[in-house]
């Protein structure tokens, strides 16, 4: 499977776009979907994997450096998906561009594609979009920065913002003492001058997790006299000088191996301060939600890529004198697994037109509800997806060169980064106690979805009981979610994919008995049909 155009050979993901909204989009995509699904781009993704950045901490005379080395095909990937706007487009807006509806939903297209070509890059360029959700809390920050997060020409290079083309954000959360629970943060922030949104202030302490430490500048959680606040911390001063951000170490992760984590000292750092005083969480959150957002995409950017290139396999692979995919077990294990892809696509791009939705109330409530639901389904899916396509290579599946161990390695961090599952879990139970409103748009939007379709009404009332559950036991928040990402996947898919496919998902998923491998419980399903649109489709 080469030379694959990621958007014309992929039916489901040219529907979803044209449903939530960026029909307008798909000469663009389509040309995107060449250019990442190319030989050429999936070689750079490769590189970038085998040569992991290296941390090059000081000079030959002992000066302190804090310079992150990648390989040349690293800033390459980076190049062609900041080229595409997937770190700004939706931004544009902001700069006096015209707002363009199916904004959110063209740019998750070409996040879905561009994980697919190589998908660590895809952290900074996830946090550097999300970014601005938290800079628009600091008009004058966000004035000076914008006109460089907008800009498309990538630059990797270690200067002082003013002289780059374009810039990429971080952002740094997590501590060692606290994790999940930021609360808990010990790095603090002494005002220098004046008070108020923008103010310059002093950040000293550690982050445990830092992804993207060559970024420009990271938005950074202290502890500052009125209690926890967020700050913009630049990565260089005007002059070009380090800004007190010491690089302890790299990760050596699992996964993800293209992208540089770090662990961080700021040893009294300039930052500026983002919205209020003792607001952290609550401005920090509306870059958190973005980036869960895009968690969901690229997972199920890699679950298609993942059963695109099992199911190719199958079509080719002879054993026993049949080809693999007319063997109807491996038929079976393939069309299940499709199922799971074309559920988590249609979920990731009915949340872009959430995010879409700007102002409006319903669409709000569902962005509230439905970003953690989903994020949890979709990066808990991925996983199981990975390992069993993998397997249906069988022992090339196994090996390097076929680029199965890529995607097997880099699908668990989205379940663990930005709220991991029963952190999310938590969060959908806090949205059904402050924001009541939200479950009940939700749930009468997948009624009506499904046009009152009898099996997603009995689902429905299995949700309502763990409802009334949830509000004295918080044991049942995992069984809730999963049941609600099943029920709007099905609504989806009721409304919006062949029969086919929405009656096996039906069937196995809100009527099957309980599962644990792809194939079992499937055996009355029309999987040729399920495949067939499936596979992957010619230009
Ligand atoms: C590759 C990678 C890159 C990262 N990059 C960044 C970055 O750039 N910036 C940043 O700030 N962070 C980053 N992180 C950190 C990441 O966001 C955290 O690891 C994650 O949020 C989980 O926090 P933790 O590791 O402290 O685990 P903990 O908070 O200790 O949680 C451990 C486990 O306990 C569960 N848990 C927590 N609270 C509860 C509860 N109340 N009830 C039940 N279960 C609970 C969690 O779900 C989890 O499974 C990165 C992590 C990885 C792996």
């Amino acid at each position: 499977m080469v030379d694959v155009n990621l958007f014309a050979s992929d039916r489901a993901l040219r529907e979803a776009v044209a449903r939530e909204g960026a029909d307008w989009a798909a000469a663009d995509l389509d040309v995107f979907g060449g250019v990442t699904g190319s030989a050429t781009a999936i070689e750079l993704g490769r590189l970038a994997n085998v040569h992991p950045p290296e941390l090059e901490s000081f000079d030959a005379q002992g000066r302190r450096i804090d310079r992150v080395e990648f390989h040349p095909a690293y800033h390459e990937v980076m190049a062609i998906s900041m080229a595409q706007g997937l770190h700004c487009s939706t931004w544009e807006p902001l700069a006096g561009g015209g707002r363009k509806p199916g904004a959110h939903v063209a740019r998750a297209a070409g996040s879905y594609m561009a994980a697919q070509m190589e998908p660590g890059h895809c952290c900074p360029i996830t946090m550097t979009h999300a970014s601005v959700g938290a800079l628009r809390h600091a008009p004058s920050l966000l004035a000076e920065w914008l006109p460089k997060i907008l800009g498309r020409t990538y630059d990797g290079g270690a200067a002082p913002a003013a002289f780059k083309s374009a810039v990429t954000l971080g952002m740094g959360m997590t501590e060692r003492q606290g994790g999940t629970d930021v609360r808990s943060n010990i790095t603090r922030a002494a005002a220098l001058d004046g008070s108020g949104t923008g103010a310059p202030y002093a950040i000293t302490g550690h982050k445990w997790f830092l992804s993207a430490p060559m970024s420009d500048a990271f938005l950074v959680l202290a502890q500052a006299s009125a209690g926890l606040s967020c700050f913009l911390v630049p990565r260089l001063m005007p002059d070009g000088a380090l800004n007190g951000i010491h690089l302890v170490r790299l990760k050596d992760k699992l996964g993800n191996r293209s992208n540089a984590s770090s662990e961080v000292e700021f040893d009294g750092a300039h930052g500026f301060l983002v919205g209020e005083e003792g607001r952290g969480i609550a401005t920090i959150i509306d870059m958190v939600t973005l980036t869960r957002f895009d968690c969901a995409v690229s997972s199920s950017g890699l679950m298609r890529q993942a059963v695109a290139r099992a199911i190719h396999h199958a079509q080719h692979r002879s054993v026993f004198q049949r080809l693999l995919i007319d063997q109807p077990l491996m038929a079976q294990v393939l069309a299940d697994m499709a199922l799971d892809v074309e559920a988590a696509t249609a979920l990731a791009f009915r949340l872009a037109r959430a995010f879409d939705g700007g102002e409006d109330e319903g669409e709000a409530a569902y962005r509230r509800l439905m970003t953690p639901v989903i994020k949890y389904w979709v990066c808990k899916t991925a996983p199981a997806v990975a390992c069993e396509a993998m397997e249906c290579l069988g022992g090339n599946g196994y090996v390097e060169e076929g680029g199965f161990p890529l995607i097997y390695r880099e699908v668990p961090v989205n379940a663990i980064w930005e709220g991991s599952g029963n952190v999310v879990c938590l969060d959908v139970l806090r949205v059904l106690e402050r924001s009541p409103e939200a479950i009940r748009h939700v749930l009468d939007e997948i009624e009506a979805t499904s046009g009152n379709e009898p099996r997603v009404k009995v689902a429905l009332d299995g949700i309502e009981a763990l409802l009334a559950r949830a509000t004295h036991d918080q044991s049942v928040a995992r069984a809730l979610v999963e049941q609600l990402a099943l029920a709007q996947a099905a609504a989806l898919l009721v409304a919006h994919a062949p029969e086919a496919v929405s009656d096996a998902f039906l069937a196995t998923r809100l009527q099957g008995g309980w599962r644990h491998t792809y194939g079992a419980g499937t055996h009355s399903i029309d999987r040729r049909a399920v495949l067939d649109r499936a596979a992957p489709q010619s230009a």
